[in-house]
């Protein structure tokens, strides 16, 4: 009698809770938003339209990727998906070669899992998750290197500055935004990107290639966001910038110091017939040559059509990943370390269209692609790659003709963990379980950088909403 009664105990709220169960798998089936049932990947087709991924070259193998001999770190170049989950990946995947391929950054043979978690919160925000990933720090949503108590963390960018190597942020998304200003800023809002430019200049970050040249422009001009009269695209040439707005304009720059803004706002990421045809070009002449190590050389043959066909578009994130390695690798005995960020990714998942973030986790694999290449060819390059969150809350199941069929469960971001992929001397230190604040830990470890974490002192400048003329001066 104990036990029927046990047994009757237990089934009842098994009962409630499988149907409570089965009502949700219904609404999340029949809600039209969630359901994505007219998304389906026709397996290898590539559409140059919306959507398109004509763009994406494959991996010609499935092998993984073998690790150079030697242990030396001399370079470091960390990819950044914004909001790539595993769902993210592998439905991009499927959507570009089907599931017996690899994407490039599946080939990287360390793989590991971070968790996300910000300063007194499940899920995090951008700015918080890049805080931890640049600083090796936690802190609130919303702010970049500080803490809740304003105490200013060093950044990575700013430690191995300090030893000699050089920095370069890559990203599509304004450069000031979130994710690239963690590696350039310290700032109590992450909403603040006219100061956050400012800061970018004042640390000498040695290129830095983007969009969002409303921040820089003083108010004066169109399109400026700015609300006063600082000039900072002035400011950065008498720092010795060389300032390129241009495609045809950065395939030409060479020196230390390259601000590259492409775009007032976000880059548009699109890509037109005449990319299409340059990147076949690129692809033949490359496999003419059987050379990986020509990576961000300006190809030399007549198979890639002048630089004039198609100068005034903004570059892919794929060509300023090359040309950030190339100019950040030329005449440097001390290294460099660059960060390239899939900005869009994040948004396009805000907005749970499959289909597009398929596009954008394809144009970021050819970021990954190029630092690949360049560090097959150096040997002594770690290349990470990895997101600060997942976004969208995207799982995959089948439609009836077994293909995959997206599935959203917010349009906000996850508290999910995220794939970390290694690739290059000091990969093996990031396989396994970690948390965000352990990558930058890590490579402080791997580019004998210590202490760190590090406080600064408040001297190195903080700007906070109570002091906003505060701008820090490097040295
Ligand atoms: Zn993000």
């Amino acid at each position: 009698m104990t036990k029927d009664m046990t047994i009757g105990f237990i089934r009842s709220p098994r009962r409630v809770l499988s149907g409570l169960l089965g009502i949700l798998l219904l609404a999340l089936i029949l809600r039209p938003a969630l359901g994505s049932d007219t998304t389906t990947f026709d397996y290898g087709r590539h559409d140059p339209g919306e959507g398109g991924t004509a763009f994406y070259r494959p991996a010609d193998t499935t092998e993984p990727l073998v690790n150079p001999p030697g242990e030396v770190v001399r370079n470091v170049i960390l990819l950044i998906g914004d909001g790539m989950g595993t769902s993210q990946v592998f439905l991009s995947r499927l959507a570009a070669c089907g599931v017996d391929c690899r994407l490039h950054m599946e080939r990287m043979p360390v793989v590991g899992l971070m968790a996300t978690q910000p300063l007194g919160a499940l899920v995090t925000d951008s700015a918080a998750a890049g805080t931890a990933l640049a600083c090796g720090v936690r802190t609130a949503n919303g702010m970049l290197g500080v803490s809740p108590d304003r105490k200013v963390h060093q950044n990575i960018f700013e430690a191995a500055s300090d030893k000699g190597m050089r920095t370069g942020l890559v990203a599509t998304s304004t450069v000031t935004h979130a994710t690239p200003a963690a590696f350039a800023s310290h700032v109590d809002t992450r909403n603040a990107e006219p100061i956050i430019a400012s800061q970018m200049l004042a640390r000498k970050i040695n290129v830095i290639l983007g969009g969002g040249k409303q921040f820089w422009m003083p108010q004066s001009i169109e399109g400026s966001k700015r609300q006063d009269d600082v000039d900072l695209l002035q400011r950065a040439k008498d720092l010795g910038y060389l300032f390129v707005e241009t495609y045809g304009q950065l395939f030409a720059a060479q020196g230390p110091y390259v601000l590259g803004l492409f775009q007032n706002g976000p880059l548009t990421t699109k890509i037109t017939l005449e990319q299409l045809a340059a990147s076949d070009a690129v692809t033949h002449a490359q496999d003419g040559s059987g050379s990986a190590g020509s990576v961000g050389a300006v190809p030399d043959d007549d198979t890639v059509p002048a630089a004039a066909d198609h100068a005034n578009r903004e570059p892919t994130i794929e060509e300023m990943t090359r040309k950030a390695i190339e100019l950040l690798n030329a005449n440097n005995e001390n290294g460099f370390i660059l960060m390239v960020e899939g900005s869009q990714i994040d948004w396009v998942c805000h907005s749970n269209d499959a289909v597009n973030c398929v596009r954008q986790t394809l144009l970021f694999d050819m970021a990954v692609k190029a630092a690949i290449d360049f560090a097959q060819a150096d040997g002594h390059t770690l290349v990470l790659v990895t997101a600060d969150h997942e976004t969208g809350g995207l799982t995959i199941t089948q439609d009836d003709n077994r293909n995959p069929r997206p599935l959203w469960s917010t349009g906000g971001h996850t508290a999910l963990p995220v794939p970390v992929y290694a690739f290059g001397p000091g990969a093996l230190d990031f396989g396994g379980t970690m948390d965000n604040v352990d990558i930058p830990r890590k490579l402080a470890k791997l580019l004998k950088i210590a202490p760190f974490p590090a406080e600064l002192p408040a001297s190195a400048g903080v700007f906070t909403a109570d002091a906003p003329q505060a701008v820090p001066q490097r040295q």
